[in-house]
């Protein structure tokens, strides 16, 4: 059993695959052009944005909407510490300080609550605070609507790291189109994933859109014309014929991916009730990029112990929270800052989880935890 089965995707739709990457090969189109351009076009429908822009990854899209949103060095964006470390990276990397606020431990998203005691109290200090950076962890999205609020209240833009949340509603309105901007990925093991590194930023503002297109290629709008200092940080073509081909089949592997969890969580349910299954608010879905249960602190690990021993497989989404890696040791957060984030990261196991996925592994799965529950 595999914790992300991509074998038996690529099996599944091999000929269009195949042939789109033959395509690419024999037309040479390796940079840009059409291939990205028809990615960015699909996209942006199935979102309802009107700018998308392929991005050479997940962080580098979230650095180019930072960039093209102004951010200096000094100013504050708030985010979460219970995620993985792109989100908070790509603030820190341009001298920027992530001010973290604990998360809501059923979602696993930022506290709303939370967040506007921290920015009043930022706010107090007389920082700058510029924007919110909210992670749609797991695949479902945070209070969106609360956060926008905030956010217009204190005059913060909103940036989604929807890198696990492509394809989720949130009141029937898709994540990456929620906020100012919005950001997924294409690593190869999300939801929606290529055959190497790859993203996509999504925004309605057509002056932002701009800039990130030309950032992306070292600042340049017309050819050796350098208007802004950027980078190197496109879409692989033939990366984003992969994900085009793919796409075709989105909605089916959600649907499939959403079965999947359903049936964890009834048998999980039924059989364990020392495990907690992973709460969907009524108002959106989720894509479920990971399914991700909490076993109690001190259990979860003769749980791990056990499924390595029968072979089964599993990941730990995170082990260790933003606040607390060595990395971001200059902010001085020690162990305590942000409880329900570190509770979380010594509880949660996440389980395989994949659009191929059959109801026999899922038994397997399920009796090894059953197992593992007996013997602890
Ligand atoms: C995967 C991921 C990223 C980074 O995406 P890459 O394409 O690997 O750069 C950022 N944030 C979250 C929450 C992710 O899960």
């Amino acid at each position: 059993m595999k914790f992300v089965d991509l074998g038996k995707q690529y099996q599944s739709y091999r000929q269009e695959i195949d042939s789109a990457i033959h395509e690419i090969i024999k037309k040479s189109q390796f940079i840009l052009g059409k291939p990205v351009e028809d990615l960015e076009t699909a996209l942006s429908a199935y979102v309802g944005v009107k700018h998308a822009i392929g991005v050479g990854s997940g962080t580098d899209g979230l650095l180019l909407a930072l960039m093209a949103m102004d951010l200096r060095p000094g100013e504050e964006v708030i985010t979460t510490p219970f995620t993985f470390i792109a989100s908070a990276e790509v603030i820190a990397l341009l001298k920027a300080k992530p001010v973290f606020v604990d998360i809501d431990p059923k979602s696993f998203n930022l506290d709303t609550g939370e967040m506007q005691d921290a920015l009043a109290a930022r706010q107090k200090a007389g920082a700058k605070v510029r924007g919110i950076l909210p992670v749609s962890l797991y695949g479902q999205c945070p209070d969106m609507d609360e956060i926008n609020e905030i956010a217009s209240e204190f005059g913060l833009f909103v940036i989604e790291d929807a890198c696990q949340s492509f394809g989720a509603r949130y009141k029937n309105r898709m994540s990456c189109g929620l906020n100012d901007i919005g950001i997924t990925s294409f690593f190869p093991s999300k939801p929606l994933g290529a055959y190497g590194d790859g993203g996509m930023v999504f925004t309605g503002d057509p002056e932002k859109a701009d800039m990130i297109r030309c950032l992306r290629v070292h600042g340049q709008r017309a050819r050796y014309k350098h208007d802004e200092i950027g980078l190197n940080a496109r879409l692989d073509s033939i990366q984003a014929a992969i994900v085009l081909a793919k796409f075709a089949h989105f909605d089916e592997e959600i649907k499939a991916r959403q079965e999947a969890a359903s049936r964890y969580s009834e048998l999980i349910n039924q059989k364990i009730p020392e495990i907690q299954t992973p709460a969907v608010m009524p108002d959106r879905t989720c894509v479920y990029a990971q399914y991700t249960v909490r076993i109690p602190k001190g259990l979860r690990d003769q749980v791990t112990g056990f499924l390595k021993q029968e072979g089964i497989p599993f990941a730990i989404h995170y082990p260790v929270p933003v606040h607390l890696q060595p990395a971001f040791k200059g902010l001085g957060l020690g162990p305590g800052s942000f409880p329900h984030a570190e509770k979380a990261a010594e509880e949660v196991l996440s389980l395989p989880m994949h659009a191929f996925i059959t109801p026999e592994e899922q038994e397997i799965v399920i009796d090894g935890l059953e197992g593992a529950i007996g013997v602890a």
